[in-house]
């Protein structure tokens, strides 16, 4: 079985940081104030700073600097996020992902009910 005690690798990271960026953006308030915006825009910033992957960071640095992250709510920020983990996709040969069905993967589950209990 595959050990769970040890450094993670660039995949298990990215995967695991994924997992957590896209569920913070897909609750992220609807209308959050202007604060909270703030907060969010400031929060990639400092997270493209300590990305612990240093050629991940500096890219994602790159593309942020070209698209600013977009705060004004959480349908636009769960877009951008996914628009952002595209053009990683695309860098690394993966398929793009459907944005449209950026709140199904991360929040309310498939339509089909597949990942209802
Ligand atoms: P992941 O890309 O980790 O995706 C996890 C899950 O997210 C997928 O199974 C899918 O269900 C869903 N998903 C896929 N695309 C989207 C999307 N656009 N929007 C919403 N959900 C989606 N690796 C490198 O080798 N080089 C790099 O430069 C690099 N830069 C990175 C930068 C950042 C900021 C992060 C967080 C990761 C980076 N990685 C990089 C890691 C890479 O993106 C993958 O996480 C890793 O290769 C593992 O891929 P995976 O197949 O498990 O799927």
């Amino acid at each position: 079985p595959p050990r769970t005690d040890c450094p993670l690798d660039r995949k298990e990271l990215g995967h695991y940081t994924w997992g957590f960026l896209h569920s913070m953006a897909s609750y992220y308030p609807e209308k959050p104030s202007r604060s909270q915006q703030e907060a969010m825009s400031q929060f990639f910033n400092i997270f493209s700073q300590f990305y612990p992957c240093e050629p991940c960071a500096l890219d994602f640095q790159d593309d942020i600097k070209e698209h600013p992250p977009k705060t004004e709510s959480r349908n636009a920020l769960a877009k951008w996020l996914c628009e952002r983990h595209n053009t990683v996709n695309e860098k690394l040969g993966k398929p793009v992902f459907d944005c449209s069905k950026v709140h199904e993967r991360w929040r309310d589950g498939w339509l089909d009910g597949s990942c209802d209990q």
